[in-house]
């Protein structure tokens, strides 16, 4: 059944969840980092191109893009950026000593601008909107 979605196929193959969602987020993570596989998940998809055809040969960053996707959701991933106030890094540090590390004028907290830092997220909506209702109504 080469006609299925190559994630089915091999969410299939993989048949354990965990084990799937674990390469699934180590693909986000390496898309934006060192662009290559894990060598677990070279020899995972390695038994995984011997057992279904059509996918031998495929360049890692391909395998990257094709699992560029909420595990949970099945959505694409869009990257976002997300702006933290300057207070906040400063209460998150927990200090303003210039020679405590993460302090407020360590240069990894020194926000972009007077009043906001950015960082950047890979995100899924449905994971959003579930994050937002999460924070309006911490209970449920
Ligand atoms: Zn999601």
């Amino acid at each position: 059944m080469t006609s299925l979605p190559l994630h089915v196929q091999f969410r299939s193959f993989v048949d354990d969840d965990a084990k799937y969602e674990r390469f699934v987020h180590a693909c986000i993570r390496s898309r934006s980092g060192r662009g290559r596989l894990r060598h677990w998940q070279e020899l995972l998809w390695s038994n995984f191109v011997d057992e279904v055809p059509g996918f031998t040969g495929m360049p890692v960053d391909d395998i990257l893009d094709h699992f560029y996707f909420c595990p949970l959701h099945q959505n694409p991933l869009t990257e976002m950026a997300v702006h933290i106030p300057a207070d906040l890094i400063v209460t998150t540090v927990g200090s303003s000593d210039p020679n405590t590390p993460y302090g407020f004028r360590h240069p990894f907290a020194v926000p972009h601008s007077s009043e906001t830092h950015e960082i950047r997220l890979d995100t899924c909506p449905k994971c959003l909107a579930l994050a937002d209702r999460n924070r309006e109504n911490p209970s449920g």
